[in-house]
């Protein structure tokens, strides 16, 4: 455990408490926010705005975030990865609710490694969500998938500009925004076909992190927490912050092989997906009303910034996590 004590600056009060090392409440969070709230909120209005029309795979609607995503990698100074010359990864594939074939891209950003550059880790979070379903008697009929994941999206950029203005990544990170999960992984499985896996020390994958956890606040879970020991090196690392991780207590819903970090993980690698959601008892979830007002900006920010200093030994090169444990065929 650190002696000093840490803050956390909620949002809006970074002055205040800057120089300010005695006066926190108990349990508070106090790590001084190093992500830039006012952009985040930015990030996550944009990709939940009704002009995304929900961001289902093969729309116009996705296109706008997918374009978004792309000017924020570039001003944000990302490289593009491995072959491809732009930040998208386009591929085509058969959508079998609709009968149709589809072309989607994933948005990859790079952040090359300064002495491990061959060794990588993954950022990511999926950009899609439901698009429009009108239904009768309902007058809302886009689906903006703010929590689901325009947040994690969000953090997926907050996370890039970090890391790139912090510059001491040793590990090269991968910044992905998936597309097509809510149609079946379809973006990550792609993704995961085009690699060697055994370069990938580690998955970080980010779902629904908007909103107080049943832990209560300055809390997430982690899904896979024992088929690996990536769980317990973030614990680690965030002793002494405020900011705790908890193993995945939804069990019964398999949530480690629902979300992108399943693709990776089936290859071995240590993915894992960070959330924040009370999902049991959540109303908003693949409903209309999941709208960027019903998040908490503040879980948002924290969570971003938890992820940040607790991988922060693994994107250092400190630590590496044990490969991922399978017991099931899946
Ligand atoms: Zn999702």
């Amino acid at each position: 455990m650190k002696k000093i004590t840490l803050f956390i600056c909620l949002l809006g009060m970074l002055f205040s408490c800057k120089n300010n090392h005695n006066k926190t409440a108990k349990n508070t969070v106090l790590v001084a926010l190093e992500i830039d709230s006012t952009t985040v909120k930015k990030h996550l209005y944009t990709l939940a705005s009704d002009e995304m029309e929900g961001r289902e795979t093969g729309t116009a609607g996705i296109e706008k975030a997918a374009v978004y995503i792309e000017n924020e990698f570039k001003r944000i100074g990302l490289s593009t990865f491995q072959e491809l010359e732009t930040y998208r990864q386009t591929f085509s594939f058969h959508n079998k609710r609709t009968n149709k074939e589809i072309q989607a891209s994933n948005i990859i950003g790079v952040l090359e490694g300064n002495s491990k550059k061959d060794e990588y880790v993954i950022i990511s979070a999926h950009y899609d969500h439901l698009g429009i379903r009108k239904k009768e008697g309902q007058l809302d009929s886009i689906y903006n998938g703010a929590n689901d994941d325009a947040s994690g999206a969000t953090g997926v950029l907050a996370l890039a500009e970090y890391f790139k203005k912090k510059g001491s990544n040793e590990r090269t990170i991968v910044f992905v925004a998936f597309t097509g999960e809510e149609m079946g992984l379809i973006g990550s499985k792609h993704f995961g076909k085009g690699i060697d896996a055994t370069a990938f020390v580690a998955g970080i994958n980010l779902e629904m992190i908007g909103k107080i956890p049943s832990f209560g606040p300055n809390t997430a879970w982690l899904t896979g927490f024992e088929r690996s020991d990536f769980g317990a090196i973030i614990q680690r690392n965030l002793e002494g912050t405020g900011y705790q991780l908890f193993p995945d207590p939804y069990k019964k819903f398999n949530l480690f092989f629902r979300s992108d970090n399943a693709s990776l993980a089936r290859l071995g690698v240590p993915s894992h997906t960070f959330s924040t959601t009370p999902i049991d008892v959540d109303k908003d979830y693949h409903k209309v009303s999941d709208e960027a007002e019903t998040l908490n900006m503040t879980v948002i920010a924290q969570t971003i910034q938890a992820v940040a200093k607790g991988t922060e030994s693994i994107i250092n090169g400190k630590d590496t996590p044990s490969r991922v444990v399978l017991d099931e065929k899946k």
